[in-house]
């Protein structure tokens, strides 16, 4: 069974990341998404959040082959415990580059059994980030075309509630 581990700060999940997720189900036999504890960056949804918005978004799209999970410490020791080849990665511009290469370097060192594979974008989510999510969200902007259609509520009320 070819398992891979889709890692990231999902803060909130974006059309992005289901794009990606989509894919990567596709490709895999499973795919756990996870939900990384970083402690030296600030999130604006607590894991919990992020770990329920996935939930749903992933429920509402069908994807059955897909597992939403977090965890804290290394990915590559993550990796490992859960039994995954393969970490998926999404690159969006070449900005993203430099850094994801250098994950991938360091998190192969770390488990030579495991490789990082990237898939590039789909055009139109190429501007979509959760930052952008959550600073439109927080000024009251609409949101609907950039977050999963389960979960527009619960992100704007979170990001409504925030900026009050
Ligand atoms: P991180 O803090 O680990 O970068 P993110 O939640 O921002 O976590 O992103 C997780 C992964 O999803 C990263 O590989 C990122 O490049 C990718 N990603 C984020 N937004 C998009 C998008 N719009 N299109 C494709 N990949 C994306």
């Amino acid at each position: 069974m070819k398992i891979a581990v889709y890692p990231g700060s999902f803060d909130p999940v974006t059309m992005g990341h289901m794009d990606i997720i989509r894919r990567g189900a596709q490709m895999f036999d499973k795919l756990v998404v996870s939900v990384l504890i970083n402690t030296n960056k600030k999130s604006l949804f607590t894991m919990e959040e992020r770990v329920e918005l996935l939930k749903k978004s992933v429920e509402g799209a069908g994807l059955t082959n897909v597992e939403v999970s977090s965890f804290s410490g290394l990915l590559a020791d993550y990796t490992e415990q859960i039994g995954a080849c393969t970490i998926v990665r999404g690159l969006r511009a070449v900005t993203d580059f430099e850094n994801e290469f250098q994950l991938a370097l360091i998190n192969r060192k770390l488990n030579p059994n495991a490789d990082t594979v990237f898939l590039v974008t789909s055009a139109e989510n190429m501007y979509l980030s959760s930052s952008l999510v959550r600073e439109v969200g927080s000024f009251g902007g609409d949101i609907s075309e950039f977050v999963p259609p389960e979960v527009i509520g619960q992100v704007t009320a979170r990001l409504v509630n925030k900026a009050e």
